[in-house]
C-alpha cells in the first residue's frame, strides 16, 4: 500500500552537501511492524519524515495506495499527515499548555470532526493506552512512559493507516520501554507500523520485520514485500482549522504566560490611552466651548446690511470676473480695480419685498428683530424754558429690538435691567440706555438737554423727560421758494406746544443683564421702529417730500445734491470718488458733506426701506432656522440679486472649532507615535512568542496543519493581545478622565472637561487590534514558514 521508489534527499548547508537517503526503495504491507535499524546519521529519521510527508524528497517516488506523490501539492501533503499518518517521536513532543485531552484531540480539531465525536475517540484511544483516568493533566504531571502513551494515543486518535516511531523508547527505562513495545505492536495488527530503533534486542524481539540502514541506504531487510501495489483510490480529507479553534489554542497558550500577556498588553495600551485621553479633552473642551458660544454668542444677531462680508470669498479678477485672485500670489503684475465695485463684499440691495419677507419670520424663533433708518424725525426738547430742535444722531437715537407691537416679551425685558423707571409700555415711550459702568457720553445728555458739566445725574432727573415729535407738515412751512422750519429762527415754543405735537417720554434707565455678554444697543436713546413706522407712513405724503422729489435742489436751503450714485454699478467720474453704498459723508472735492436726493429724502421719511437689518435668533437652533429661511430667499436668485446676512458668530465659531481641531490633530499625532512604539513592541513580543513555539509549530504540521492555520494560530493570538490591550487602555483612559476632570476643575472651574466618546473608544480598540496585527503579521508568516522537520528537531 506505501512504497518508496528509488528515494533520494540530500541536505545542502553552504557549500557542503549531506547524502541522507541514498536510493531507497521500500514496499510496505498494509499491516505490519517494521522495525529500522542503523547507527545515528545513517537517515533512518529522515525516511520516517519523508515517508509521513513532513519533509520532501528530491528524486524518486513515494507512492501512496497506488498515487503518485510526485504531483502532490502543498494541500495535499497537508491531508496525508492528518488522515492516513500518525507521528511518535523520542521526545513525545506534546504540547505542554494543553491538557491530555487536549493533545489527543488535535489531529481530529484539525480536519474538523465534531467536538462530541472528537472527544468519544480520544476517551477511546486514551483508555486502550491505559490513561483514561488523567483526561484534564498537563503533560508536565505525567511521567515519561505516560507522556509516550500520550502521544501514542494522539497518533491512532484520527485512526491513520501508518504510524511512524521515531525511537519511541529511547528517553525510557526498559521496563516501560517493554510496556510501549507491547502497546505498539498491539496496534501493529491493524497498521502498518514503521519504527526506528537503535535497540536491536527490542526490534527482533516485537518486530515482525527488520530493516537495516546505513549511509542512506537499505542494507539488509528480513521480510522484503515484493508485490507492486494495485491501483486503490487515495482520497483524504481536507483539513481546516476554523478560527474559533484557532482561538481557544491562542487563548490557551496565553494562559501559560499570564504575567506576559499581561505586561505586554499593558504596556501596548500606553499610546491608546494617550490618544484616547487627548481626544476625551478635546471632546470635552469642543463641548464646552460650543456650550460657551452658545451662551455668549446666542444674542450675536444676524445683520442684513447694505453689504455683507464674506470671509471665504476671495475678490476677482475686474476683466475675467470667473478669476478668483490668490492671497500674496507669485506674480510679477498688479491688479487695477475699482473701489465702487464690489470686491469680496456683496451689495445688498433690500426691497420691500424682503422686509415683508423677513416679518413674515417665525416669531417664536426670535428674540426680536431692529431695523436702522436713516430717517430724521423731527424732535423738539425743552430746556431752561426754551425749546429746541433735537438731533437724533446727536443724541445717540436708535431703535431697540422688538417682534412684534405688543411691548409683552420685549427683547429688553429680556436682556436688559430697568435701573429706574419702566418698561417701554407703548411706542411713544423711550429708554435710555448706559453701558456697564452706567456711563453715557456727554455730548449725548448735551444733546438731549441734560447738564453736561455734572459728575453726574441722578435717575430722577432723567426719567420722565418728555420730548415732542411733530410731523412734516407742521414742522416744515414753505417761504418763498424753499422749506424752512416752521417758528425758526426765534421760537419753536408754539410747536412744541401744538396739539399735533406727540408726547414721547422717557420711560426709564437701562443697563444690560450682567450675565450677557454682547450688548444690542449702545449708550444712548433707543425707541420702538413703530414710532419711526409711524412717521415714516406720515411723512410719505408730506409737502416737503413731494416737493422734494420733483426737484434735484434741495428743497430747504437750495444746494446742489450729489448725483445719485447706485451702489454696484462703476459710473464714478473724475474727482467724485465714491465708496460703495454708504452716504457720501466725505467724498466731495471741497471737502464738503454733499448729500444726495436720495439720501435727503431718506432723512425726511420718504423711504420706508431700512438701511439695515438685524435679527437676533432666541438659540442656536433657532438661530441655524433663520438662516435657512433667509437663504431660501437666494435659491432663485441671480448671485448680484442675493441678500446675503452677516453671521459674525458663526464666524466666531468657525474661527475656534478650527483651532480646537489644529490642536487635537498635534496631540493626537504625538500620543500616535507611541502607538506605533507599541505596533513594535507588539511585533517583537510575538517574534519571541513565534520562537518559543517553534516546536508546537512542528507538532501541529505534523498532526497535518496547514500553513494558514499555523499564521492563524499566531493572528489569534495577536487579536487577543491587541483587543485586551484596547479595552484595557480605554477602561483606565475612563478611569483617568475623573483625575484629569479633578484636577482641571481645580484649575479652570470648568467640570467634566475630559469625556471619552464612547464612537471614538470603540474606534481606538479597533485601531489597538489592527495595529497589533500589523506588527504581529510579519512574525505570524515566520511561524507559518518555518520547516516542520527544522521545528521538530529545534530544542
Ligand atoms: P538518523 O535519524 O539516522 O540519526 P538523520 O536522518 O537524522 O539520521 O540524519 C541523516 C543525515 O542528514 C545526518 O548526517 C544529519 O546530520 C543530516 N541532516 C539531517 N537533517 C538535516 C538538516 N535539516 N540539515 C542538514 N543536514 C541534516
Ligand atoms: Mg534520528
Amino acid at each position: 500500500m506505501i512504497q518508496l521508489k528509488n528515494i533520494c534527499k540530500t541536505y545542502v548547508t553552504g557549500d557542503f552537501k549531506q547524502v541522507a537517503l541514498d536510493g531507497v526503495s521500500l514496499n510496505f504491507r498494509e499491516s505490519e511492524f517494521v522495525a529500522i535499524l542503523g547507527k545515528s546519521g545513517s537517515g533512518k529519521t529522515t525516511l520516517l519524515n519523508v515517508l509521513g510527508g513532513l519533509d520532501q524528497y528530491d528524486n524518486g517516488d513515494l507512492i501512496i495506495n497506488g498515487r503518485s506523490t510526485k504531483e502532490f501539492k502543498e494541500s495535499d501533503w497537508d491531508s496525508y499527515r492528518n488522515n492516513s499518518v500518525g507521528f511518535i517521536f523520542q521526545s513525545y513532543n506534546l504540547i505542554s499548555h494543553l491538557s491530555i485531552i487536549d493533545n489527543v484531540e488535535m489531529g481530529m480539531t484539525l480536519s474538523g470532526v465534531s467536538s462530541a465525536e472528537k472527544h468519544k475517540k480520544a476517551l477511546d484511544v486514551l483508555e486502550k493506552v491505559g490513561l483514561g483516568k488523567h483526561l484534564h493533566k498537563k503533560p508536565n504531571q505525567l511521567s515519561g512512559g505516560q507522556m509516550q502513551r500520550v502521544a501514542i494515543a494522539r497518533a491512532l486518535a484520527n485512526d491513520p493507516d501508518i504510524i511512524l516511531a521515531d525511537e519511541p523508547t529511547g528517553a525510557l527505562d526498559t521496563q516501560t520501554s517493554v510496556q510501549i513495545m507491547e502497546l505498539i505492536k498491539e496496534i501493529a495488527k491493524e497498521k502498518l507500523v514503521v519504527m526506528v530503533t537503535h535497540n536491536p534486542e527490542l526490534a527482533t524481539e516485537y518486530a515482525d520485520r527488520i530493516v537495516q540502514f546505513a549511509d542512506g541506504k537499505v542494507v539488509d531487510d528480513s521480510y522484503p514485500f515484493l508485490e507492486s501495489s494495485i491501483n486503490n483510490k487515495y482520497n483524504p480529507k481536507k483539513t481546516s482549522m476554523n478560527y474559533l479553534t484557532a482561538l481557544k489554542l491562542s487563548a490557551k497558550n496565553i494562559t501559560t504566560k499570564k504575567w506576559r500577556t499581561a505586561i505586554t498588553a499593558v504596556a501596548s495600551s500606553i499610546g491608546i490611552i494617550g490618544v484616547a485621553i487627548v481626544l476625551s479633552l478635546s471632546n470635552g473642551f469642543d463641548k464646552q466651548i460650543n456650550q460657551f458660544e452658545k451662551d455668549s454668542l446666542s444674542n450675536y444677531p444676524i445683520t442684513i446690511g447694505k453689504t455683507a462680508i464674506s470671509m471665504q470669498t476671495a475678490p476677482r479678477m475686474q476683466g475675467d470676473k470667473d478669476k478668483k485672485l490668490k492671497e500674496f500670489p507669485d506674480t510679477n503684475v498688479i491688479y487695477p480695480y475699482d473701489t465702487s465695485e464690489e470686491s469680496n463684499a456683496h451689495v445688498n440691495k433690500i426691497t420691500k419685498e424682503y422686509v415683508n419677507y423677513v416679518e413674515k419670520l417665525d416669531t417664536s424663533l426670535l428674540d426680536g428683530i431692529s431695523y436702522t433708518r436713516n430717517v430724521n424725525m423731527n424732535l423738539l426738547k425743552m430746556e431752561d424754558g426754551k425749546a429746541t430742535s433735537l438731533s437724533m444722531s446727536a443724541a445717540g437715537f436708535m431703535t431697540y429690538p422688538s417682534k412684534d407691537n405688543s411691548f409683552k416679551d420685549n427683547y429688553i425685558k429680556e436682556y436688559y435691567d430697568m435701573l429706574s423707571g419702566e418698561y417701554p409700555q407703548s411706542k411713544t415711550d423711550l429708554i435710555l440706555v448706559t453701558d456697564q459702568y452706567n456711563q453715557i457720553d456727554k455730548n449725548i445728555l448735551k444733546a438731549l438737554g441734560f447738564a453736561d458739566d455734572k459728575d453726574s445725574i441722578d435717575y430722577d432727573t432723567i426719567v420722565g423727560t418728555e420730548f415732542k415729535l411733530i410731523y412734516n407738515d407742521d414742522y416744515y412751512k414753505k417761504a418763498g421758494k424753499y422749506f424752512v422750519i416752521d417758528g425758526t429762527p426765534t421760537d419753536l415754543s408754539n410747536l412744541y406746544n401744538s396739539k399735533q405735537a406727540v408726547t414721547l417720554r422717557i420711560s426709564g434707565i437701562a443697563r444690560i443683564k450682567k450675565d450677557v455678554n454682547i450688548s444690542a444697543l449702545s449708550a444712548g436713546v433707543a425707541y420702538s421702529d413703530e414710532l419711526a413706522k409711524d412717521f415714516i407712513t406720515n411723512a410719505k405724503n408730506s409737502e416737503i417730500v413731494k416737493a422734494q422729489q420733483k426737484v434735484d435742489y434741495n428743497v430747504m436751503n437750495g444746494s446742489i445734491l450729489a448725483e445719485e450714485s447706485e451702489s454696484g454699478v462703476a459710473m464714478s467720474s473724475p474727482g467724485s470718488a465714491s465708496s460703495n453704498g454708504a452716504p457720501n459723508m466725505m467724498s466731495g472735492n471741497s471737502g464738503q458733506v454733499t448729500l444726495s436726493k436720495e439720501d435727503v429724502l431718506e432723512a425726511l421719511g420718504a423711504a420706508n426701506i431700512p438701511s439695515s437689518i438685524s435679527i437676533y435668533p432666541v438659540d442656536f437652533e433657532a438661530k441655524e432656522q433663520i438662516t435657512d429661511y433667509l437663504d431660501k430667499w437666494n435659491t432663485k436668485l441671480e448671485e448680484k440679486n442675493q441678500i446675503q446676512y452677516t453671521d459674525m458668530a458663526a464666524m466666531i465659531t468657525n474661527l475656534s472649532g478650527n483651532i480646537m481641531d489644529a490642536i487635537t490633530i498635534v496631540l493626537v499625532a504625538f500620543a500616535g507615535i507611541s502607538l506605533v512604539v507599541s505596533m513594535i513592541m507588539i511585533g517583537i513580543i510575538i517574534y519571541i512568542s513565534v520562537l518559543e513555539r517553534t516546536r508546537e509549530i512542528g507538532v501541529l504540521r505534523a498532526l497535518g496543519a496547514r500553513k494558514k492555520d499555523i499564521t492563524r494560530v499566531f493572528n489569534a493570538e495577536i487579536f487577543i493581545i491587541g483587543a485586551s490591550s484596547g479595552i484595557f487602555a480605554i477602561a483606565i483612559s475612563y478611569l483617568l478622565t475623573i483625575p484629569v476632570n479633578a484636577v482641571l476643575y481645580n484649575v479652570t472651574d470648568l467640570k467634566n472637561v475630559a469625556q471619552l466618546n464612547p464612537i471614538h473608544a470603540v474606534i481606538l480598540i479597533l485601531i489597538s487590534v489592527v495595529l497589533t496585527l500589523i506588527g504581529g503579521f510579519i512574525p505570524a508568516k515566520m511561524a507559518a514558514k518555518k520547516d516542520p522537520v527544522v521545528a521538530l528537531r529545534s530544542e
